[in-house]
């Protein structure tokens, strides 16, 4: 059984060093803070406390000296509430002044600290006490004024913790662990006040880690020394891992302190040394583990962000063109409405040919302007997300491909290359579609056919297949690359190596517009090529109905 008497030595000596080691630790880290300054005095004022009643417990030859001591400590216990209040309330940052309880906290205290220490209000007389016939020093017979100090200590404690609490759900992330500190070291000395104070010391009669109650303000007091002082909070968790190993390694060590035999400082000896190691390694494991988890919520935030980032660059960059093309096209149409008059003979007719010559290569121009401002402003809106393709039901695809031929057979015969249309012997079912960009969709392949083919030609064919209908765009041209054709229809301005130097005007914005449209349609693209020189196959596939 380990000596009572020799533990409350011991643990008075520890706790008596960490606490100064404590207040001095936080005073010096900022001289000048009043935060610092009020929890250096709290820290003098627990420490005097916890001594006077050690004092006042431990001898039973002078009566008169104990009363005087452990009404002193009764006393003190009681002032610290002062310095303890205008701590609390600049610690979690309370911008209120509560003036009433600023003048009744101080004046409250300081009439029951004069109470205590000179009148039977607190303690009447002290009296040896035992434990199994055991003497373990002397204990105090409380006054009739008890009651009201501990409803002043009970009032100040409620009051605590109703702020914190409040002030706790409204804090953020790192105010939180702050005030989590705080709450930890208020919560064991409650809960340690309550077992050793009040369970064991009244209700089961065994006064004698009586003590131990008032020890546990050190942690109270280190727990709020280290959100103090330090920036970077750990976790709790570690702290109160590291906590407990070093609680159970200080009785272990009592206990091999107070072995009888050789026999029994061996195994106990043993014991203390296998717990710190597995101690040591359990602290170890989890700093390891909050440091992980620190690194993959920093990794995440880091991505997050610049994923936030990329996406309002993405946005401005697709608004910023928006804005462009639309002062682009505003212009450019009245001055190809402006052309069309002219050349329509609306201002009188042009005599002059050449001049009429150069207003149609302007026309031309002006046309070629049109298209590319057209396609930029889809693209953006296709990257905004925006409905650009409004279906309608009913469309018939046969005349629009006799539209595109008709636009791109001149540019054929130019080459001297063929453009044919193959249609199946029987009706094709209508689709579902926006005429106008389906119509752009497939006179983009078509163009890409002519452009990337010098000799033989391009074939349009039309099948029904899986009550699907699908376009196929053939041509003998200078083929794909298996590798390009993978990023064909994703990527925007991004063009074959080969067709850079065939069609130096290319902007690789052709089919990844085409795709964008035929998807809106519910349909499907994709390209084949048996490689370079070997011709390319298009495909479109949409649904029929
Ligand atoms: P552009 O033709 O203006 O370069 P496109 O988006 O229409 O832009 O085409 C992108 C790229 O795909 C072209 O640069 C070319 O490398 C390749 N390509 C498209 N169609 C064909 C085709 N019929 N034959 C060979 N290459 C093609």
């Amino acid at each position: 059984m380990i000596n009572f008497l020799f533990l409350n030595k011991i643990l008075i000596v520890l706790v008596l060093t960490f606490g100064i080691y404590l207040a001095f630790w936080v005073y010096f880290a900022n001289r000048r803070s009043k935060t610092n300054q009020l929890f250096a005095l709290m820290m003098l004022l627990a420490l005097f406390w916890i001594t006077l009643c050690y004092l006042s417990g431990i001898s039973t030859e002078n009566l008169e000296l104990s009363l005087l001591l452990g009404r002193l400590a009764y006393g003190i216990a009681i002032l610290f509430f002062i310095p303890f209040y205008f701590f609390f309330i600049r610690f979690i940052g309370e911008k209120r002044e509560f003036l009433f309880l600023k003048i009744l906290i101080p004046s409250g205290s300081l009439i029951i600290f004069f109470l205590s220490v000179f009148t039977d209000f607190m303690a009447k007389e002290m009296v040896p006490a035992t434990f199994v016939g055991v003497p373990i020093g002397v204990v105090p017979v409380l006054g009739r004024g008890s009651f009201i100090y501990f409803g002043f200590v009970f009032f100040v404690a409620v009051f605590v913790l109703f702020l914190l609490i409040k002030r706790y759900l409204k804090s953020l992330k790192i105010e939180k662990i702050k005030l989590q500190y705080f709450l930890f070291g208020i919560l064991i000395f409650v809960i340690a006040n309550l077992v050793f104070n009040v369970i064991l010391a009244f209700w089961q009669r065994d006064a004698r880690y009586y003590q131990i109650g008032n020890y546990s303000v050190i942690f109270l007091l280190g727990f709020t020394a280290y959100a103090i002082v330090k920036r970077e909070l750990f976790d709790i968790k570690v702290v109160l891992t590291q906590i407990l190993v070093g609680a159970i390694a200080i009785l272990l060590l009592v206990n091999v302190i107070g072995s009888e035999t050789l026999f029994e400082y061996i195994w106990k000896g043993a014991l203390f040394g296998v717990f710190l190691i597995f101690g040591w390694l359990l602290i170890k494991s989890v700093l390891k583990e909050i440091k992980y988890r620190e690194e993959i919520r920093k990794a995440y935030e880091v991505e997050k962000k610049a994923h936030k980032e990329l996406k309002k660059l993405d946005e401005a960059k697709t608004q910023f063109m928006m804005a462009t093309q639309h002062h682009l096209r505003t212009p450019l149409t009245s001055m190809r409405g402006y052309l069309d008059l002219i050349l329509g003979g609306s201002y009188g007719k042009l005599r002059n040919k050449k001049i009429k010559e150069k207003l149609k290569r302007l026309e031309i121009s002006s046309k070629r302007l049109a298209k590319v401002i057209n396609e930029l402003l889809d693209i953006s809106q296709f990257q905004l997300g925006k409905e650009v393709v409004n279906l309608q039901p009913n469309i018939q695809i046969e005349p629009i491909l006799k539209e595109i031929m008709e636009e791109l057979i001149p540019e054929a015969e130019k080459k001297k290359i063929y453009l044919k249309l193959e249609k199946p012997g029987k009706k094709l079912p209508s689709i579902k579609a926006d005429l106008e960009k389906l119509k752009v969709a497939l006179t983009n392949i078509v163009d890409n056919g002519i452009k990337y083919t010098d000799k033989g030609g391009v074939t349009i064919k039309l099948k029904i297949e899986n009550y699907k209908l699908k376009i196929v765009i053939e041509d003998t041209g200078m083929g794909i690359d298996k590798e390009e054709l993978k990023a064909l229809f994703i990527r925007t301005f991004e063009r074959g190596e080969q067709a850079k130097k065939v069609y130096t005007t290319g902007r690789g914005i052709g089919l990844y517009i085409a795709s964008q449209i035929i998807e809106a349609h519910n349909g499907k693209i994709w390209a084949e090529s048996e490689g370079i020189g070997k011709g390319s196959v298009f495909y479109v596939e949409l649904p029929v109905g």
